[in-house]
């Protein structure tokens, strides 16, 4: 069948979920040029079995709130692709969660886990559940209550979840602590687990370190540095606050960061120990950060408003489809040269079209923010081998894997004759890896 048939089909099969088809479009468009030059993979029917997930898995999670009230809530998990490994990838806990955000990131994480090298299929999961707000003891009653049906879907070998929006350390060590009580093994089936108990060095700081490294990979190949850039970077959550972290080890400025009530502005640069003080340690709004230490921070309602912020390099790193046309707009005429995302398809679609009109350089979130999966690869590595490898070493080989990256999707872009595309080059080499994948084992 014909792609442009295709597609019809598959949105018309999935109907409603907004995210999902915006996701499948722009990799089905991008990949248009491969399907050319290889015939078989629309002859073996490719594209259709891989926008189908392998398995979806709906379920209650009812838990009870410190009042005594009994609350509901529905869980998933959907595993996408396991062509190339045990399907791994986050679970987000957040209240925006449905069927279509949670397949439009497993179908996201099939290609970028492809990217790292590392033998990891795509999956994803989550809940409607809102963690802000709710004790230590309500966000342990809700974690155990979701593994209580999860865990008979996981294990090493099949699905290894992780953390994502809402799901930091505290939740993944009681979702994991209530794992090894119901199986009674010690299988280290998460990711992101604390070092204490099977974690990996590296692993909190991966995807904002690993994003900064392909920023700089980007820079370099047009012979410029980060040295002395300005950069804005969206949210403040783990993301986020380790891409700071690393710009400003970099020599970059962070002038400002966001959470998803307004935005802080320090033409002084970004105090990020501060930030991690309030977003991490004390759990408080982003707002907190103006007091007598930042005497030139303001505070602005409402995150949107971070892209008017001028700066020469723009890192969208909260949410899907928070940097709009506008807003690319607005960077452009500020002179932002680069973006890059940290976040998963922050950019809408609208706004990836202008972006590469005007030439500003673009990293996609698949090639950009994989530095955090590839790290759960490396955990998976170190528990298989029970050893534990330094923050040097980890760090050494993230370097590695994200250079490797950015050289993929560049060579692979100038290969199908659109040279500086990393949309095109990122969507068509993971695409390949894992179809190729698919077409020697049959159709299964
Ligand atoms: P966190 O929960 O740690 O942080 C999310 C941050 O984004 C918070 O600061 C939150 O603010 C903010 N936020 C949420 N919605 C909005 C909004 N509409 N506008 C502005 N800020 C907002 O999540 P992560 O940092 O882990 O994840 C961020 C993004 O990165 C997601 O798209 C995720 O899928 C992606 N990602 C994460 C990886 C990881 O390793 N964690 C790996 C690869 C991608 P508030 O505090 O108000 O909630």
């Amino acid at each position: 069948m014909e792609l442009d048939v295709l597609k019809e089909k598959i949105y018309m099969h999935n109907k409603g979920e907004k995210e999902f088809i915006q996701a499948v479009d722009e990799v089905l468009e991008s990949i248009r040029p491969a399907l050319d030059r290889h015939h078989r993979l629309l002859e073996e029917n490719i594209i259709e079995r891989l926008c189908e997930p392998e398995r979806v898995i709906m379920f209650r999670v009812p838990w009870v709130d410190d009042n005594g009230t009994v609350q509901v809530n529905r869980g998933y998990r959907v595993e996408f692709n396991s062509a190339i490994g045990p399907y791994k990838g986050g679970l987000r806990f957040h209240p925006s969660v449905d069927l279509s955000v949670i397949k439009f990131l497993g179908f996201e994480q099939i290609f970028k886990n492809a990217l790292t090298g590392l033998p990891m299929g795509g999956g994803k999961g989550g809940s409607d559940f809102d963690p802000h707000g709710k004790s230590d003891a309500e966000v342990m009653r809700f974690c155990q209550s979701f593994m209580m049906e999860l865990y008979r879907h996981i294990g090493p070998f099949t699905d290894v979840p992780a953390g994502d929006i809402g799901v930091g350390a505290r939740e993944i060590g009681y979702l994991y602590g209530t794992y090894k009580k119901l199986t009674n093994t010690s299988s280290w089936v998460l990711t992101g687990k604390g070092l204490s108990y099977g974690g990996s060095l590296v692993r909190k700081e991966a995807t904002g370190f690993g994003l900064l490294y392909f920023v700089r990979a980007m820079l370099e190949e047009e012979g410029k540095s980060l040295e002395g850039l300005k950069c804005v970077i969206s949210g403040s959550g783990n993301v986020a606050i380790y891409a700071a972290k690393k710009a400003i080890e970099l020599g970059m400025k962070v002038l400002a960061m966001s959470d998803s009530n307004g935005y802080v502005y320090d033409e002084d640069g970004i105090d990020i120990d501060r930030i991690i003080e309030i977003k991490e340690v004390r759990r408080e709004r982003i707002r907190e950060y103006l007091d007598k230490d930042h005497p030139h921070a303001r505070y602005q309602e409402g995150s949107k408003g971070i892209w008017n912020v001028s700066c020469d390099i723009a890192l969208p790193c909260a949410t899907q489809n928070e940097l709009d046309l506008d807003n690319a707009k607005t960077l452009k005429e500020n002179g932002c040269i680069l973006i890059a995302e940290g976040a998963n398809m922050p950019c809408t679609q609208a706004a990836q079209k202008f972006i590469h009109d005007n030439g500003i350089l673009y990293g996609p979130a698949k090639a950009a923010n994989a530095g955090g999966v590839a790290v759960s690869g490396l955990e998976m590595s170190q528990n298989s081998i029970r050893l534990s490898w330094s923050f040097e070493e980890v760090d050494e080989r993230l370097k590695k894997i994200m250079k490797d990256i950015y050289k993929t999707t560049s060579k692979t872009a100038e290969a199908y004759g659109h040279r500086g595309d990393l949309v095109l080059g990122a969507n068509i080499a993971g695409f390949m890896k894992v179809a190729e994948a698919m077409m020697a084992q049959g159709i299964v």
